[in-house]
């Protein structure tokens, strides 16, 4: 079944640009995914069709009011072959997470609110939006690339997007690990060559390999995300080697 995204935003030409190339053109065409666009302009009702006004209480900035977002809202809704969640691109919502793009890639539609200025008026985010996400903690000038970073990270897993399905299974993040390393040809580079093991064919020695080092890469680079996970005991003897080896590691450079 395709899926279909609705983005509200007042600079579509930045959301159309992800129509260009990449994964994400490839679903398009395909079929599997479905996006609109629908921009507030387009419902201001005066003959500069604003879309912002100044903040009640003074301050610094515009802030987008709430009568075009509605009629765009409503005409995304129509359009829509069901039901959808309207999300906020926002910098004070929660962070988006991979578990969060697999979950929403198994729902039929989602329409996605882009802000611009210094944000929407309260009672817009009040009364129509069901959930906010952030992409980081920083501040981006509009929810645009933010939305095309959610889509990206969600289109990537509607059956059909990616060429070959299991592409995506041993990525980061899925499971709570980062991705182990890769290589291609040639078996040799001036850079030095591919671990032996990858070539022996043996498919166990393969796998133990790349779990290993998928273990180790998380408990070096981000620790944070092995905290408060079950692991199977293959897992945690290789998570305690690594752990005697970092300390034995850090001893060696404490004695020099
Ligand atoms: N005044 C707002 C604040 O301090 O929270 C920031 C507004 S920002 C300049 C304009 C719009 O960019 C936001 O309404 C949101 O849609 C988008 N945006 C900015 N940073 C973002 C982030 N980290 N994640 C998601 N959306 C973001």
């Amino acid at each position: 079944m395709a899926m279909w995204l609705g983005i509200i935003s007042v600079l579509p030409e930045l959301i159309d640009a992800a129509r260009s190339g990449g994964v994400f053109a490839r679903a398009l065409e395909a079929g599997s995914l479905q996006l609109q666009t629908f921009n507030p302009r387009d419902f201001a009702k005066d003959k500069h069709r604003t879309i912002d006004d100044r903040p009640y209480g003074g301050g610094a900035g515009m802030v987008m009011m709430t009568a075009p977002l509605v009629s765009a809202l409503e005409a995304a809704r129509a359009a829509a072959p069901d039901t959808p969640k309207v999300v906020l691109m926002d910098p004070q919502g929660e962070v988006f997470q991979q578990a969060t793009a697999v979950q929403e890639s198994q729902t039929g539609s989602l329409i996605i609110v882009c802000g611009r200025y210094e944000g929407l008026d309260q009672r817009f985010v009040d009364h129509y939006v069901d959930e906010r996400w952030s992409i980081g903690d920083y501040v981006l000038s509009g929810g645009e690339l933010a939305a095309l970073v959610v889509c990206d990270a969600i289109a990537r897993h509607i059956p059909g997007t990616l060429g070959n399905s299991l592409s995506i299974i041993d990525e980061s993040h899925l499971d709570g690990t980062l991705d182990y390393p890769h290589y291609t040809r040639p078996v040799d580079t001036a850079e030095g060559s591919v671990p032996d093991v990858l070539l022996s064919g043996d498919h166990q020695r393969i796998f133990e390999y790349r779990r290993r080092e998928a273990l180790q890469r998380t408990f070096h680079q981000r620790p944070d995300m092995l905290i408060r996970r079950v692991f199977s005991d293959a897992d945690r003897k290789l998570l305690t080697a690594c752990f005697a080896a970092s300390k034995e590691q850090q001893n060696t450079t404490k004695k020099q």
